[in-house]
């Protein structure tokens, strides 16, 4: 099947789906606060992260409150987070960064948000997607997978790069559906294509799944 034509049905069912399409962190539609958790939440779970960051926004409730803060007090607060030092650094960093250059407000386009510490394509996407409403794939590990498994991304179910599974899907996926498409991956992955056991026998979308279509044909 044509890519553009399964990343619309996928788009279609998944919708159908999971409705709400939101981002899994708690921020409270602060920009500040999205960055914040995005850096947090790596290698930690989404769940972990809204567990730590209601005490650590109480501590330090804007970004000008942590550009003023010390690293070792941050590192206190998110300590069950992981990487608690690199990651109080970038907080600080990062807020120091927004106050300094950027006036306290968040940058609303890839190139400035790159600046900033411990922001990488995937947390900057999540921004522009979230808070900015433009066409941005989140390249996390469930649309990683799950993309490579539809067929979305190529011809075989290989998991490509983040940053090619960016492209990819960038190319085919409708920029205003960008971006709920990857927080309904995210849900997905969650309840059916799991990374390790895929439920694909009550899969919504097992007809038009590679990896279901190649492991029926080995079957055979
Ligand atoms: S059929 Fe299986 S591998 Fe394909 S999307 Fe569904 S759960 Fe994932």
């Amino acid at each position: 099947m044509d890519k553009i034509l399964l990343a619309k049905q996928i788009c279609a069912r998944l919708s159908q789906k999971y409705p709400g399409a939101v981002c899994s962190l708690s921020y409270g539609g602060d920009p500040w606060r999205l960055l914040v958790m995005g850096r947090l939440s790596a290698q930690c779970t989404d769940e972990r992260v809204n567990i730590v960051c209601p005490a650590l926004f109480e501590r330090y409730p804007d970004v000008y409150a942590m550009a003023e803060a010390e690293q070792d007090e941050i590192a206190k607060y998110i300590f069950s987070c992981g990487l608690y030092n690199s990651k109080a650094r970038d907080l600080k960093a990062m807020s120091v960064r927004i106050v300094t250059v950027y006036n306290g407000k968040v940058p609303d386009n890839m190139e400035d948000l790159l600046t900033l510490s411990g922001v990488g394509r995937k947390i900057a996407n999540l921004i522009l997607g979230d808070i900015f409403g433009k066409p941005a794939i989140v390249a996390d590990t469930h649309c990683i997978r799950i993309s490579a498994r539809l067929g979305l991304c190529g011809d075989d179910i290989k998991p490509l790069s983040p940053e090619k599974t960016e492209k990819a899907l960038s190319a085919i996926v409708e920029p205003g559906e960008q971006a709920a498409l990857c927080h309904r991956f995210v849900m997905f992955g969650r309840d059916v294509c799991s990374a390790r056991s895929p439920s694909c026998d009550v899969c919504e979308l097992s007809d038009i799944c590679l990896k279901n279509h190649l492991d029926t044909n080995n079957k055979e």
